[in-house]
């Protein structure tokens, strides 16, 4: 089920240039309505339901109806972003909820570089990334 916005919640990211919505969403589907100042989904059809519009938008105004293989029919699914962690709620049709917390990157934005310190990491160096880890061959002369 694609994304959708709850209208009551959108406040437009206050009017900035680019929404939240509209900067995180990886196909360009949210956009703003300038006169209304709500976000909607322009193309439900292209949505891949990949939650990053949930995820950002800072008045948790958007939701997804979760296909049943992660939710059970009917229930609904809520993230909840801090500084360091991601909550995600889980409302049962039955009533029942589970929450699930995650530690989040906090590495600055564009700053993450998983290969820091590793051999074969950068172009002058001989090896492949990671190949210099193995024992290196040698040569047995005939
Ligand atoms: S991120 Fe949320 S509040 Fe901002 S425009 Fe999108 S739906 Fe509205
Ligand atoms: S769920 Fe993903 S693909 Fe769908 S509108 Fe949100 S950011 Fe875009």
């Amino acid at each position: 089920m694609p994304s959708f916005v709850d209208p009551s919640k959108c406040d437009g990211c206050k009017g900035g240039d680019k929404t939240a919505c509209m900067y995180i969403c990886p196909n360009d589907l949210m956009v703003l309505n300038k006169e209304e100042m709500k976000a909607y989904n322009q193309e439900p059809d292209a949505c891949w339901e990949c939650y990053s519009c949930v995820k950002i938008c800072p008045q948790g105004a958007i939701a997804v109806r979760g296909y049943d293989d992660f939710v059970p029919m009917g229930g609904q699914v809520h993230p909840m972003r801090s500084a360091d962690s991601i909550m995600w709620t889980v409302k049962f049709r039955n009533g029942a909820i589970k929450r699930f917390k995650f530690p989040v990157r906090t590495t600055a934005e564009g700053a993450a570089n998983g290969y820091i310190g590793q051999k074969g990491a950068n172009l002058d160096d001989e090896n492949l990334l990671l190949e210099s880890n193995l024992p290196i061959p040698t040569m047995v002369p005939k």
